[in-house]
């Protein structure tokens, strides 16, 4: 999403996104919308209940699974696009056949929906 100059914009506390927020006095917005407030305030609560620190966050399993195999994934594609462009002279195929295999591990880190359980302030 894109907006114009006039509007000062501030990333969501929650999502990252960036928003616009209204111009002049008044608390600022800290989220992009009201069921991003409700889910920081429930993830901070959680952290609470939980005991935990302000650098832990805890995330489901299957997130982290999930984020493990796909971090390993792309580490693999990286290692044989580095070995296979690094053996004689590549051809632009070989170059456009390498980009394809690392985007696609990219593409399945980007298609995890990374969001805490619970987090600290
Ligand atoms: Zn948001």
């Amino acid at each position: 999403m894109t907006f114009s100059g006039s509007h000062p914009t501030r990333a969501c506390e929650w999502c990252g996104e960036r928003f616009a927020v209204a111009a002049g006095p008044g608390r600022k917005a800290k989220y992009c919308r009201p069921s991003h407030r409700q889910r920081s305030y429930e993830a901070r609560r959680l952290a609470g209940d939980r005991g935990l620190g302000p650098d832990e966050v805890l995330i489901a399993r299957r997130t982290w699974e999930r984020l493990r195999d796909a971090l390993y994934r792309l580490e693999a594609a990286s290692e044989d696009v580095a070995m296979d462009l690094l053996q004689g002279k590549p051809t632009k195929a070989e170059y456009v056949e390498a980009l394809g295999h690392l985007s696609a591990a990219v593409r399945e880190l980007q298609d995890i929906a990374v969001e805490p359980l619970a987090i600290a302030e």
